[in-house]
């Protein structure tokens, strides 16, 4: 991989060389999983960085050592001289076309999201049709006269038909979540219009209480009761919440402030005997006017600079986008992709169908990890540590597999080219046609990847590729013999640790295991020590700079800094991805190890750490946790359960609650004290007296809690 911006130079010297450094530079990149809307079929999603095509590929492990020559060249020199040693990172001009490829992509979308909104009605129309409808749903849109190709000059002249096929798919899913959205803002309405104590509930606890949500969720007729929707329910109530609370604070005269002062000033005074009144009345009417009038929303608008390619039913090469193999290096592949003409801002020629072509190079770095697994693997069966080696030989298994997937679509792309050209001549080769004819038959029905999507993220081009995940079948041929999961697990936020795990061991009795972090944590620490006072630093120059030089851009040295700030933040978030992944490791192969069947989390969407808790060592972010989460969900799906068999619960009282008599009980300091002490490691029951690390009481405690309280397949 070819990524990774060096803040340092490397160390030279024979101790140091680059084959051994200990960089992540080519560890496999941060999963995450995705489900395929329709079919709910999920996909293991990686990633591969795109260059240009001169550009070579660092293969770690082969012998490269950086130039020792570039160790005193000042950087932009540097940079110029790697180019030219090695090529592009990716192509300036192919840059700026694919730039100018995704504006109009984005721009098209919201063109049709507009024409959608434009006329009242359409979208009530549009979204039950959607709702109900199983296809693509650009099928559906493409049947409206006001986007429908053909009937539309403007659109026609702005792009070619395929790209609009992928345009009309990406409005149908916002244009249907936006649908569900106003259904469901309704039904929160009618749901705490008719009932006070509801909307005093709303607005007075800081929590939005599940049984709400779910009974929100129930009124409303677009979404299927069957555990879907939970979240989207929930964020609309802190939508319609958050509506209220401004709506409350103007009235009064206040000032709106931050998020947070809002919503504690409003809960304090339904609190206040003489205020509560006037409030609850400024809701309700408020409520009044909206279901009445209605809530105004905004016609929603695409942004992010990514497109998918799922509504493109041609893989073939010549259309739309392609792959193709590098004869001369090895594991290196070409992504083709078609540029429809008009996006360079020129005039339509004769034929809408002149186009360009740009061409990216990609390191296909799937063989590679599986093969340093496989040695690793023999290492660890050496030292006899056998479950790491079969978690190893595990992975390897799957990356093989995901690589075989690529190269069966690389394949079927190909061999379709080749069928079509033969056909059209004029002689006909008929045994070579056969002979593809069967190939093509042999690879329709072999395993393959999806279709791709690519991101433009800075100056960087990203391409996402979804896999199928491996069967059971291989997962059991691969790990010894049928598995059997029958076990129930629940795992707990710790308080020194970043989760413990618990799960019943068939004789009544408990297993339990806490997870810790590795060293990355203090590497992490260290980064994020130094972002804290970077980023004072740079707020002060910047609001400086701007007080005295309102109208000049900034100079050159804040730039830097604040690409130096920018840059720590990238190596967090990375280390963050990898702290997530080992610890979500260990928790995976805990639960394979113990036959765990479904893991409980406790969900956290409401989350915040208590009083004192920010001076232990516990220190998993909410957006770590979440990381964490669906690193668990990905690798476990990849072992062959149903949607991960994670599943999230609500953590009310399984802090407070004893698990062997279900009674009270407080936080102590240790395991001999009973006088309770707050943020105490241990957990003292008062009932039957019995003393039990509190993280270890609270991961048994979710595991039981009951599944209609449970949100199936679903996680924060
Ligand atoms: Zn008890």
């Amino acid at each position: 991989m070819t990524r990774t911006v060096r803040r340092h130079s490397r160390k030279q010297g024979s101790e140091m060389d680059s084959t051994r450094q200990g960089t992540m530079d080519d560890k496999y990149k941060r999963p995450s999983s995705t489900g395929h809307q329709y079919t709910g079929l999920k996909y293991l999603v990686e990633e591969f960085t795109l260059v240009s095509p001169e550009r070579e590929v660092n293969k770690w492990g082969r012998g490269k050592r950086p130039d020792p020559r570039y160790k005193s060249t000042p950087t932009r020199s540097l940079g110029r001289e790697l180019e030219r040693a090695t090529g592009q990172k990716v192509n300036r001009a192919s840059l700026s076309l694919l730039g100018s490829y995704f504006s109009k992509y984005v721009e098209l979308v919201n063109l049709v999201l507009d024409r959608i909104y434009a006329v009242p009605g359409r979208l009530d129309t549009l979204g039950e049709e959607l709702s109900s409808y199983r296809g693509q749903g650009y099928t559906l849109l493409k049947k409206e006269e006001y986007l429908a190709y053909k009937e539309n000059e403007d659109i026609k002249q702005q792009c070619f038909e395929r790209m609009y096929r992928n345009v009309l798919e990406q409005a149908a899913r916002i244009t249907l979540s936006d649908w569900m959205r106003r259904q469901l803002m309704s039904s929160a309405i009618a749901h705490v219009s008719t009932d006070t104590d509801s909307l005093l509930q709303l607005l007075k606890n800081r929590y939005i209480p599940s049984k709400m949500i779910k009974e929100v969720r129930k009124r409303c007729n677009a979404i299927e009761d069957n555990g879907s929707g939970y979240y989207y329910t929930a964020s609309v109530l802190r939508q319609l919440r958050k509506t209220l609370d401004q709506h409350i604070l103007t009235e009064l005269e206040q000032p709106l402030s931050y998020r947070s002062y809002q919503r504690k000033r409003v809960s304090n005074y339904l609190r206040d005997k003489s205020m509560s009144e006037t409030v609850l009345r400024l809701a309700e009417g408020l409520l009044a006017n909206f279901s009445t009038e209605g809530y105004p929303f905004s016609t929603p608008q695409m942004l992010s600079y990514t497109e998918d390619f799922s509504a493109s039913t041609e893989n073939s090469p010549g259309q739309g986008y392609w792959y193709s193999e590098d004869p001369e290096r090895e594991d290196e592949l070409f992504l083709f992709l078609k540029l429809p003409e008009p996006l360079r801002g020129t005039e339509h020629g004769a034929s809408p169908y002149r186009t360009r072509t740009l061409a990216f190079r990609f390191l296909d770095w799937l063989p590679r990890a599986a093969e340093k697994d496989r040695g690793k693997a023999a290492v660890a069966e050496r030292e006899g540590d056998r479950h790491r080696a079969t978690r190893l030989r595990f992975r390897a298994m799957k990356f093989e597999d995901m690589h075989q997937q690529l190269m069966n679509t690389v394949g079927l792309q190909h061999a379709t080219y080749q069928y079509a050209r033969l056909k059209s001549r004029k002689e006909k080769d008929s045994e070579k046609m056969t002979e593809l004819q069967e190939k093509i038959t042999r690879l329709r029905k072999a395993r393959k990847c999806g279709p791709p999507r690519l991101l433009l993220r800075g100056d960087r081009v990203v391409l996402q590729i979804p896999f199928l995940p491996p069967t059971r079948e291989m997962t059991d041929a691969e790990l010894g013999g049928t598995r059997t999961h029958s076990r129930r697990a629940g795992a707990d936020r710790g308080v020194r640790v970043p989760v413990v795990l618990s799960t019943g061991d068939g004789n009544g009795g408990f297993v339990d295991e806490m997870i810790s972090f590795g060293e990355l944590l203090s590497k992490r620490d260290l980064l994020r020590q130094q972002t804290r006072g970077l980023t004072s630093q740079v707020k002060k120059m910047r609001n400086n700079w701007e007080r005295k030089h309102p109208d000049r851009s900034p100079p050159a040295h804040l730039l830097k800094k604040e690409r130096h700030l920018q840059a720590i933040w990238r190596k967090v978030r990375r280390l963050d991805g990898e702290i997530a992944r080992q610890v979500a490791s260990r928790t995976v192969w805990w639960c394979e190890e113990h036959g765990v069947r479904t893991l409980y989390f406790e969900n956290l969407k409401n989350y915040s750490a208590p009083p004192g808790w920010g001076t232990l060592s516990w220190r998993l972010s909410s957006n770590l946790w979440s990381k964490f989460l669906s690193a668990v969900v990905y690798m476990r799906q990849s072992l062959g359960h149903k949607y991960g068999g994670v599943w999230t619960v609500s953590p009310a009282w399984t802090s407070q609650t004893c698990h062997v008599c279900g009674g009270r009980g407080v936080r102590v300091e240790n395991e001999g004290s009973t006088e309770e002490k707050r943020g105490g490691e241990y957990f003292y029951c008062e009932t039957c007296g019995v003393h039990i690390h509190a993280d270890v009481n609270a991961a048994r405690n979710i595991m039981c809690v009951q599944r209609p309280t449970a949100v199936g397949g679903r996680t924060a």
